[in-house]
C-alpha cells in the first residue's frame, strides 16, 4: 500500500459527495443534530457503523448526506478537503464529479452551487500548489534533488464533471448541461450521467446528452451497473467518451465495448460492495486489462467505502499480479482518456516519464 501510495495517480470517477470525510459528515451531523434537523444517533447508526451496504441503503445514505451537505459553505469546504484528502494520496489529476443541485431555503441555485465548488476547488489549489513543477523545468535541469522534491510535492490539477441524476427532469438536466458549457472556462470539463440505475429511463436525458454533444462537452455514461441490456446497448451506441462500472456487459456489448475502445472507469471496491460483483478475481478489470481495453481505476464514493485510490491499486497489484511498474503505466494511460485540455495532459505526460525513470 505505501509504494501505491506514493505512486502518482489519476482519478476519474469521484463523486463530490461520496467523498466527504467520515469526520467532517459527523461534525455536520452533529450541527444539525443541536438544530433539531435530524437525529445524530439514527446518522451514526447509517452512516459511521454500517459497511456493508446494498447499492439500494447507499442511495438511501447519499440522501442523508445531501441533508448535511446543503448550503454553499459547505460545499466550498468539503470540495476544498476531499481534494486535500487525494492530494495527500498523491493524485495529480482530479476530475470529480457532482450533480448541481438547488436549495430554496438558502438561496442556492444550480450555478450558484457549482461556483460554491469552484470556489471550494480555488481555495483548494492556492493552498496545495506549493511551486508548479512545470514551472520550473529549467531549475528542474540544474538541481536535481530540487527536482526529486518538487516530484514529491507534485501539485494537484483539479477539473470538474457536472453530473445529471437520474431522477431529475429533462428540464433540469438541460439546465446542468448548459451549466457546463458555460462554465468550461472556469474548469467544467464534461458531463457524467449517473444515480440510481434502478431509477428512470437514460433516454429522458438524451437531449440533453446530445445537446452537450453538439457543444464539445465530452460525456460519461454509468454504463451495466445493474442488468439492464436494452439500456447497455442504446449507451453504447451513443458512443460516449467513457462509461463507468461496466459490471453487466455480455457479448454483443461487450464486443462493441472493446470494439469502440470506449474507456472504463473502473469502481472495483464499488462494484463488490455493492455487490455487482461477488469477489475481486472475478472482477472485469482483469479481462479488460488482458485485453488492452482502456482502463483506469477510481474508487467512486472513498468516503462511504472508506477506500483511497492507492487501496484500489493495491488490490489490483495483489489480486491480478501488476507489477509497480504495471501500476505506473496503468495510472499514466488514464491521462490520455481525462477531459482535461490538451496542455495538461502532455505537462501530466512528461511528469509521469520522469517518475518512471526514477522508479527504473
Ligand atoms: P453528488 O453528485 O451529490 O456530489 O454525489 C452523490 C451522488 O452521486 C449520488 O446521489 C448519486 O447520484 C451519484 N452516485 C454516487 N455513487 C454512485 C454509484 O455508485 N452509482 C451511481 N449510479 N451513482 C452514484
Amino acid at each position: 500500500l505505501r509504494l501505491c501510495r506514493a505512486l502518482p495517480k489519476v482519478e476519474l470517477h469521484a463523486h463530490l459527495n461520496g467523498c466527504v470525510r467520515p469526520s467532517t459528515l459527523l461534525e455536520l451531523a452533529e450541527e444539525c443534530s443541536r438544530r433539531g434537523l435530524l437525529s445524530l444517533s439514527d446518522f451514526q447508526a447509517a452512516v459511521i457503523v454500517k459497511e456493508d451496504r446494498s447499492m439500494e441503503e447507499c442511495f438511501q445514505l447519499f440522501g442523508l448526506i445531501h441533508l448535511l451537505t446543503t448550503d454553499h459553505c459547505i460545499l466550498t469546504r468539503i470540495t476544498k478537503e476531499v481534494i486535500e484528502d487525494f492530494a495527500a494520496e498523491n493524485v495529480v489529476y482530479l476530475e470529480l464529479r457532482t450533480t448541481p443541485k438547488r436549495n430554496e431555503a438558502v438561496g442556492m441555485t444550480k450555478r450558484s452551487y457549482v461556483e460554491a465548488v469552484l470556489a471550494g476547488i480555488k481555495a483548494a489549489s492556492t493552498e496545495l500548489s506549493l511551486d508548479s513543477y512545470f514551472d520550473h523545468k529549467e531549475d528542474n535541469i540544474e538541481c536535481p534533488s530540487q527536482r526529486y522534491q518538487r516530484k514529491a510535492n507534485p501539485q494537484i490539477h483539479v477539473r470538474l464533471l457536472l453530473s445529471i441524476d437520474r431522477r431529475e427532469t429533462l428540464e433540469a438536466a438541460m439546465e446542468t448541461v448548459h451549466l457546463a458549457w458555460e462554465m468550461r472556462d472556469l474548469g467544467v470539463v464534461g458531463v457524467d450521467l449517473s444515480g440510481n440505475p434502478c431509477i428512470g429511463d437514460w433516454e429522458t436525458f438524451l437531449p440533453a446528452l446530445k445537446w452537450a454533444r453538439q457543444h464539445g462537452l465530452p460525456i460519461t455514461l454509468h454504463c451495466g451497473e445493474v442488468p439492464n441490456p436494452r439500456e447497455v446497448e442504446a449507451m453504447l451506441a451513443f458512443q460516449p467518451e467513457r462509461v463507468g462500472h461496466a459490471c453487466f456487459l455480455e457479448s454483443p456489448d461487450l464486443s462493441t465495448l472493446l470494439a469502440n475502445r470506449i474507456p472504463v472507469e473502473i469502481c472495483l471496491t464499488s462494484n463488490l460492495l455493492t455487490n455487482s460483483v461477488q469477489r475481486v478475481r472475478d472482477h472485469h478489470f482483469g479481462a479488460l486489462y488482458n485485453a488492452n481495453h482502456p482502463v483506469v481505476l477510481c474508487t467512486d464514493d472513498p468516503g462511504v467505502f472508506s477506500i483511497s485510490l492507492s487501496y484500489e491499486y493495491a488490490l489490483v497489484s495483489t489480486h491480478f499480479g501488476l507489477s509497480s511498474l504495471e501500476l505506473l503505466h496503468l495510472s499514466r494511460n488514464a491521462i490520455e482518456f481525462t477531459f482535461a485540455e490538451d496542455r495538461l495532459k502532455q505537462m501530466l505526460q512528461s511528469f509521469f516519464d520522469g517518475a518512471k525513470y526514477a522508479a527504473e
